[in-house]
């Protein structure tokens, strides 16, 4: 368990008396860290790129002349590599960003059949190279109140892992509803590998990826569902997921239609 923190001081009294002042410092403790832990995290993610691009380069060079069709295959993978190296460079920027201490930027009524027009052009390309097919259906004319860039980047999010972790051929769909209650859900289902029961928990946690490996060959950062989580609670909303093994997984935002009360005295998630 956590250790208990407590800070005690000696305080002087004017009747000649001395009082003990002990002040409970746990959580600071647990604060600090979670913070070490991130940074470690942070290192050994950063870490483990670079050391994949050295020795790449290395046998790159040392290939150039003598097996020149191996050399293209490392140049490929150092092509790879660094891709995902440099997203994850900027996932890392968004995600402290979102969890800044600022409020919502420029929140505004904005139109969800936008949203998903801007989502289906920025998914093509990924779509189209697994032969899949992102498909809309659902109610049109809905709006969500908040920041489109942020939420066209959530369902961006949604919709890229439900096609990395899809066999080819499969069928994503995106349902728009409203609710009733003055929120509006967009709902992203897949036909794919599905998540086990264990990790259902933790995938919107930084870095947790349910197979490493799988994520990193897909060029996966594990930080797209935590930036959905952010995004999605900085507007007064959530985001949940359903998931069956071998079957698909659906991940469903709720985002308020309006600026209802709640959600703009909703302070930004903090998280460390
Ligand atoms: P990553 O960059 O690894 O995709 P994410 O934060 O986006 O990171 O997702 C975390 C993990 O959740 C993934 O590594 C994967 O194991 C799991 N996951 C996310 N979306 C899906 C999905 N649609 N189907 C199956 N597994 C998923």
């Amino acid at each position: 368990g956590e250790p208990l923190g407590v800070n005690v001081r000696a305080v002087p009294l004017d009747n000649g008396r001395v009082a003990i002042e002990a002040a409970d410092v746990t959580e600071a403790h647990r604060v600090a860290r979670v913070r070490r832990d991130f940074v470690a995290n942070v290192s050994h993610e950063l870490k483990t790129p670079v050391g994949a691009l050295q020795l790449l380069a290395e046998a790159l060079l040392d290939a150039t002349d003598k097996d020149p069709a191996a050399a293209i295959r490392f140049a490929e993978r150092i092509k790879h590599e660094s891709s995902r190296l440099g997203r994850l460079v900027s996932e890392l920027l968004e995600l402290s960003r979102l969890q800044g201490a600022e409020p919502l930027p420029e929140p505004e009524p904005v139109d969800v059949d936008k949203i998903t027009a801007e989502v289906l052009d920025r998914t093509k390309t990924p779509a189209s190279a697994k032969e899949m097919e992102v498909v809309f259906q659902g109610m049109r004319g809905l709006t969500v109140y908040g920041n489109e860039n942020q939420l066209v980047t959530a369902v961006v999010n949604l919709v890229e892992n439900a096609i990395a972790y899809s066999p080819e051929s499969t069928k994503v769909t995106v349902t728009t509803s409203a609710s009733g209650d003055g929120y509006v859900e967009i709902a992203v289902a897949d036909q794919g590998i599905g998540i086990e029961p264990r990790d259902l928990d933790r995938i919107f946690e930084r870095f947790y990826r349910a197979d490493r490996a799988r994520s990193r060959a897909t060029g996966g950062t594990g930080l797209g569902l935590a930036i959905v989580k952010h995004i999605s609670t900085n507007h007064g909303g959530r985001v949940t997921v359903e998931s069956t093994v071998g079957v698909g997984s659906t991940f469903t935002l709720r985002l308020p239609s309006r600026p209802s009360e709640a959600a703009l005295a909703l302070p930004p998630s903090v998280e460390i």
